[in-house]
């Protein structure tokens, strides 16, 4: 079902397994909450593609892989926090195909004792870290003439690795789905971070599905904007049929609401599916708010994606444990 690895380091042939010709299996998730209103919720399993690149980083990086499984062998360098998914993917991906790779990472060396950075500097990333001010001028020009000159030759993957490339490898999400009842959903809905999964299920939707992105911060108005741009970097022309939801009001990125930790441990519970602690449990809060408000016609029939993201969770287990057994409230997963 899914592309089984192996080992690390046990070479480039089991990369040429699985994915692609195998398709990914759709939970589907039954509840008082989904019965009473009509709904069908089907969950697209990214976390189940691969052991290492858990989810969406799969797909965002799958033009890379195609290029490392040709035998190119770029140095390559990339942004994101202590936390970030994209890097310990990234890094993974130069350990498996010998390549040389660098997160340039937003915070200070005192934080950076992470289990996402432990994993990546043993993969043999190299990590420079960048406070956040500087962090904040990355994509300006004369930060970019210094990336430039300092790692002459290196390329340069956005924050994320959303670019169009990644858009593009998103776009194959579609053909995962080999379930024909899920195919063509009313409405497919998924986490954004930097924008570049969703923009590639903008770019590959059936005409008559609805795609609903969650933004994990309050990007405002800027989400949108960065959604579009990524479509424009791809080439594809907006199909329109999506919105952002901006429904859900909670601190951002790495901080979990006890609330939201009782979300993650009541659904496990329920459903037997992790979440991660960031993207898709906001996913799923806020696919409960919109059922709850009935924002969604009975008989609507609704693919949420799983992105993944599950290595990241080792940082907010305590926390998930904490607000787990601390909160009381009524969660009608
Ligand atoms: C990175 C990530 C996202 C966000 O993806 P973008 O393409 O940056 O919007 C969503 N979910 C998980 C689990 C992630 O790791």
């Amino acid at each position: 079902m899914t592309a089984s690895l192996g080992q690390a380091g046990g070479g480039n042939e089991s990369m040429q397994t699985g994915l692609e010709r195998s398709g990914l299996p759709v939970t589907e998730l039954r509840g008082a909450l989904y019965r009473r209103a009509g709904v069908q919720v089907g969950m697209l399993r990214l976390d189940l593609t691969h052991p290492q690149i858990s989810g969406n980083k799969w797909f965002k990086l799958l033009p890379l892989i195609r290029r490392l499984r040709a035998g190119e062998r770029p140095r390559v360098l990339s942004f994101g926090g202590v936390w970030s998914n994209h890097l310990h993917a990234l890094a993974w991906l130069g350990h498996q195909f010998g390549i040389e790779t660098l997160g340039l990472v937003r915070g200070h060396p005192d934080q950076a004792d992470t289990a996402m950075l432990q994993d990546a500097r043993r993969w043999g990333m190299q990590i420079r870290f960048l406070d956040r001010a500087t962090y904040r001028q990355r994509d300006q020009a004369e930060f970019r003439r210094w990336l430039s000159a300092s790692w002459p030759d290196w390329e340069q993957l956005p924050e994320g690795g959303s670019s169009a490339a990644a858009v593009a490898g998103c776009r194959e999400i579609w053909q995962q789905i080999v379930d024909p009842d899920w195919q063509q959903p009313d409405y497919v809905a998924c986490a954004m971070g930097t924008g570049g999964t969703l923009a590639g299920l903008i770019a590959g939707k059936p005409a008559r599905t609805r795609v609903i992105g969650v933004a994990a911060l309050n990007l405002g108005e800027a989400g949108e904007a960065m959604v579009r741009r990524l479509l424009q970097q791809a080439g594809i022309s907006d199909p329109g049929g999506w919105a952002l939801d901006r429904g859900l009001h909670t601190p951002g990125y790495g901080r979990l609401p006890l609330g939201l930790a009782a979300f993650v441990d009541a659904f496990e519970q329920r459903h037997a599916v992790p979440l991660d602690p960031v993207y898709t449990v906001r996913l799923l809060a806020t696919l409960q708010r919109r059922i709850l408000t009935g924002q969604f016609a009975p008989g609507a029939r609704i693919l949420l994606i799983h992105s993944g993201g599950l290595q990241g969770r080792r940082g907010l287990e305590q926390r998930l444990r904490a607000g787990a057994s601390a909160f009381h409230g009524p969660h009608p997963v």
